[in-house]
């Protein structure tokens, strides 16, 4: 098994908090210093790579002699601000002094969730990649708040991955990779070498536990390989700490977990939808509508709905349920909760006698429309 990075055109390379501030002792420049000769390699082997950084809240508290993470929100955020100057400054200096330029990208669920917005990411990225940039993207842990947060950087790679349309997501850990058991309680634990991403059994392996500086823990990896195997990109967890780990991954060296990418590659904006984290709300459909959906490729029409719940605006995500309660599909719905509940079992041509008006005849139109299952 070679490792795919060796035929990846375009990489997101994650690097997590204990590896960038070697357990919490502030930014480790030694070892960024070594990654970055390392990525500069790989930019010479015609890759492209966006770096997916934490650190920021562990170098914040670090910086400002913090010896715990803080619980309280306001306090995380402000760690996070001050520790974000660090990174910032440490990855652009280390990277000048191979003559490449670094851009700060900071962003939070609602950037990859609202179509515009995320159109806009996708093409300042990509732009970015075009000059020759390496863009080092960061959760914007200043104003993030839970409903508008990814919450840890192992998902915000993958997402990043799905937005670029990336070959593959490398994230580099103090691990050296998944382990069929936790190796600190279980001798017989081995490591995985190649799996395929989305496999049910990685998850019974990867158990909970993330470390005191970062977000994540085997678990978040895992579940990132799975999301980022949804426009087709392999994913491998290997350490950080290992010498030379990603020149030797790009010389197609098998180190670490491997997790590859067997499902079909979504359309970019179906796969969009599928990623979106958040749903706000959940209608019920008829089984003629279920068929349309599923069978036919059809857009969803009023008539077929019977029930909805939830607090949703025009533009949001739905689920889709059939009577039974399984989600038969997601989308963008063309109403508000309000009107969808006085226009739902209604022909299309009766909307504007309802409502008194029409923004479309469509509930949801197939092209913002995924089906699942
Ligand atoms: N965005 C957080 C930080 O930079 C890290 C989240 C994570 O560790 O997954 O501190």
């Amino acid at each position: 098994m070679n490792s795919f990075v060796g035929v990846s055109r375009r990489l997101v390379i994650k690097i997590g908090s204990s590896l960038l501030t070697n357990d919490g002792r502030g930014l480790d420049q030694q070892a960024i210093q070594g990654w970055v000769a390392q990525i500069a390699a790989l930019r010479r082997l015609g890759k492209e790579v966006v770096l997916v950084s934490s650190g920021a809240v562990a170098a914040g508290m670090q910086r400002l002699g913090l010896a715990e993470r803080p619980k309280a929100l306001h306090l995380l955020q402000a760690a996070a601000a001050v520790g974000q100057m660090g990174l910032a400054q440490v990855w652009e200096s280390c990277f000048s002094q191979h003559g490449i330029r670094t851009a700060q990208i900071l962003l939070t669920h609602e950037d990859l969730s609202a179509r515009k917005r995320y159109l806009n990411a996708r093409s300042t990225v990509t732009t970015l990649l075009t000059w020759g940039v390496v863009p080092i993207i960061n959760e914007n842990d200043t104003v993030a708040t839970d409903e508008i947060r990814v919450g840890d950087n192992d998902t915000l790679g993958a997402l990043v991955t799905n937005l670029i349309d990336a070959d593959g997501l490398v994230i580099l850990t103090d691990q050296p990779g998944l382990f069929t058991a936790d190796p600190r309680r279980d001798p017989a634990a081995t490591l995985v070498g190649e799996a395929r991403a989305g496999d049910p059994a990685l998850e019974a392996m990867a158990g909970g536990a993330g470390s005191m500086l970062g977000r994540g823990g085997m678990i978040t990896k895992i579940t990132a390989a799975k999301r980022a195997a949804r426009s087709g990109a392999h994913t491998v967890i290997a350490s950080g700490r290992e010498p030379r780990i990603l020149e030797r991954l790009a010389a197609g060296e098998a180190i670490g977990t491997q997790l590859t990418a067997q499902t079909p590659t979504l359309t970019a904006r179906k796969q969009w939808l599928a990623d979106h984290l958040q749903v706000r709300g959940e209608i019920t459909l008829d089984s003629g509508a279920v068929r349309a959906l599923r069978q036919d490729g059809k857009s969803l029409l009023p008539i077929g709905v019977i029930a909805v719940s939830g607090e949703f605006e025009r533009g949001e995500l739905v689920r889709c349920l059939d009577q039974e309660g399984r989600e038969v599909a997601r989308g963008l719905i063309n109403y508000g909760a309000a009107e969808t509940s006085k226009i739902l079992k209604t022909p299309s041509e009766g909307i504007e006698a309802v409502l008194g008006y029409v923004d479309d005849e469509e509930l949801i139109h197939r092209d913002n429309l995924v089906t699942l299952g």
